[in-house]
């Protein structure tokens, strides 16, 4: 599959990539798709776990993907194949990499429990889950005027350059490291080559600052350059850790 970073891994080597990181996600792996006790958040029955309700904040919250959640019109786990990213393994419909993290359905965590929601499957959903109606998030085009090489190193709108992040980061245009430095590359390449863990994209970042101005790109708290939310790099955070 092409990818417009490919140049980045190209330069800089999947395998001298594995073990950048030690983030895990969030650790909820279990290989028969069932979350245990201690993995639901605290006071959270199985059955609304599986089935919702969610906490209001997901209600009718926006996915990844720009897209409103409606209460009303959920499919539950079990019709759509939904299990946890080893499991996904074994299913013929999953492709590599593929993860509710880089899904344009995927609500991300809103209130800190690490866990996210659905625009269409009910219930708790984490990062590093997947079900057979996985949307591929859409590629944001390139910027008028500006090449697709230069997106990397570009200076981004003025509405960014000082913003926070999703999780109250402060960008600071002076401090930042190169896409290079931290191997920025898709996040669907980055879990199926290795180097990330199911569950990891700049969506669900503590740094990512998100879309403000409606051309689908962010940008980021610690990174140089346009960023998209399906991207991922070695120095990932979980929104959570900083809510
Ligand atoms: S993979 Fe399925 S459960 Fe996960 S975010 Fe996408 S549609 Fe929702
Ligand atoms: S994964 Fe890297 S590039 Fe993406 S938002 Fe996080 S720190 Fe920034």
């Amino acid at each position: 599959m092409w990818s417009r970073r490919n140049y980045l891994v190209a330069t800089v080597g999947v395998a001298a990539l594995s073990g950048c990181t030690g983030d895990t996600g969030n650790g909820t792996t279990e290989p028969d798709g069932e979350e245990e006790e201690g993995e639901r958040p605290e006071g959270v029955s199985v059955e609304e776990f599986e089935s919702g309700p969610v906490p209001d904040v997901y209600m009718s919250a926006t996915s990844l993907g720009n897209e409103q959640r409606n209460p009303d019109e959920l499919s539950s786990k079990s019709d759509v194949g939904f299990s946890e990213y080893e499991e996904a393994l074994e299913n013929d419909a999953h492709q590599p990499g593929t993860c509710c993290a880089n899904c344009a359905d995927y609500i991300v965590d809103k209130n800190g429990d690490t866990f996210g929601a659905c625009v269409e499957v009910e219930g708790y959903i984490d990062g590093a889950d997947w079900c057979v109606i996985y949307e591929e998030l859409p590629e944001p085009e390139v910027p008028e005027g500006m090449s697709e090489a230069e997106l990397a190193t570009a200076e981004v709108p003025e509405e960014y350059r000082t913003a926070s992040s999703q999780a109250g980061e402060e960008r600071n245009p002076d401090e930042l490291q190169s896409q290079e430095a931290v191997s920025l590359m898709e996040s669907v390449d980055a879990i199926a080559d290795g180097p990330a863990q199911p569950g990891q994209s700049c969506g669900n970042c503590a740094e990512f600052i998100p879309d403000e101005n409606g051309d689908m790109w962010g940008a980021c708290a610690k990174v140089e350059g346009y960023i998209a939310v399906e991207d991922w790099c070695t120095i990932w955070e979980h929104v959570s850790e900083e809510a």
